[in-house]
């Protein structure tokens, strides 16, 4: 298991280390300048209640949280719960190896897909 703690501390979440990050190109992606790493919610030991603060727009299936303290983004999770799926900022973790991880790009504000990277 990886921590990934926001900078202040406040705010930690365990999971599997991961071997591929997705960055998004979408309105809130592209500004937080995350790097998300996908789990099942039941992969991930979650921070403390109440150390966060959701940010939830739009159509309202997610919640971005940041630290309440630091202002970090942390991770975001979906909010009816109905999506076996949520998204950890791997950039909050100590010690990853990004020269051996893959990173790929979603384009979250065109095509809605991913775009492969050349062979
Ligand atoms: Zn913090």
């Amino acid at each position: 298991m990886m921590e990934a703690a926001c900078h202040c501390g406040a705010v930690r979440l365990s999971a599997p280390e991961p071997t591929q990050v997705t960055e998004c190109n979408c309105s809130i992606c592209r500004r937080i300048g995350a790097r998300w790493a996908y789990y099942s919610p039941s992969e991930v030991k979650m921070p403390q209640p109440g150390t966060t603060q959701p940010y939830v727009w739009g159509d309202r299936m997610l919640a971005f949280h940041r630290c309440k303290s630091c202002g970090c983004v942390t991770h975001w999770q979906s909010l009816d719960g109905a999506r076996d799926r949520m998204a950890v900022n791997a950039r909050n973790m100590d010690g990853l190896d990004w020269e051996r991880m893959r990173i790929r790009q979603f384009d979250g504000a065109g095509a809605f897909k991913y775009v492969e990277e050349p062979a």
